[in-house]
């Protein structure tokens, strides 16, 4: 069984119900590597004792810093609780993030019945070896 890296981003309206989450599922967060945006990495270590590796606040590039480590492939998972009623100044990086968890075929969350759900899943630390797209077409595509 691998340990797996997961990424975890609140915006502020839903920092509360992450933090939730987390507590409930401390046991299993505390098997896998944790990535987090500035702040939620700080309410996760603070509010619920995890180790976190925390990087830049989400507006200030953390949300890209977490896509850049998606295309690198070293997060398996994103759970991403982000606030659907209010528009924010980077709304932008989070569709960029969306989009490559899509592209790099990473299981992403964006609430909490979903990460219920991911968490409860026997793959979660099963042997389960998640697809890695072979992009070597698309790369090539203009040679
Ligand atoms: P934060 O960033 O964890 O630093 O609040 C989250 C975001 O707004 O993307």
């Amino acid at each position: 069984m691998s340990t797996k890296t997961v990424a975890l981003i609140a915006h502020d309206n839903r920092k509360r119900e992450l933090v939730e989450w987390a507590q409930l599922n401390k046991a299993s967060m505390q098997k896998c590597k944790v990535f987090a945006t500035g702040t939620t990495g700080k309410l996760l270590k603070s509010d619920v004792g995890l180790e976190v590796t925390s990087l830049q606040s989400g507006p200030l590039g953390g949300d890209q810093q977490i896509g850049a480590l998606i295309a690198e492939g070293r997060i398996d998972m994103l759970i991403f609780f982000w606030d659907p009623l209010e528009p924010l100044p980077h709304d932008q990086d989070i569709k960029a993030l969306l989009r490559l968890a899509v592209v790099w075929n990473i299981p992403v969350a964006c609430n909490r019945s979903t990460a219920d759900f991911l968490f409860a899943s026997p793959l979660l630390f099963g042997d389960y070896e998640r697809t890695r797209p072979d992009f070597t077409d698309y790369q090539n595509r203009k040679l």
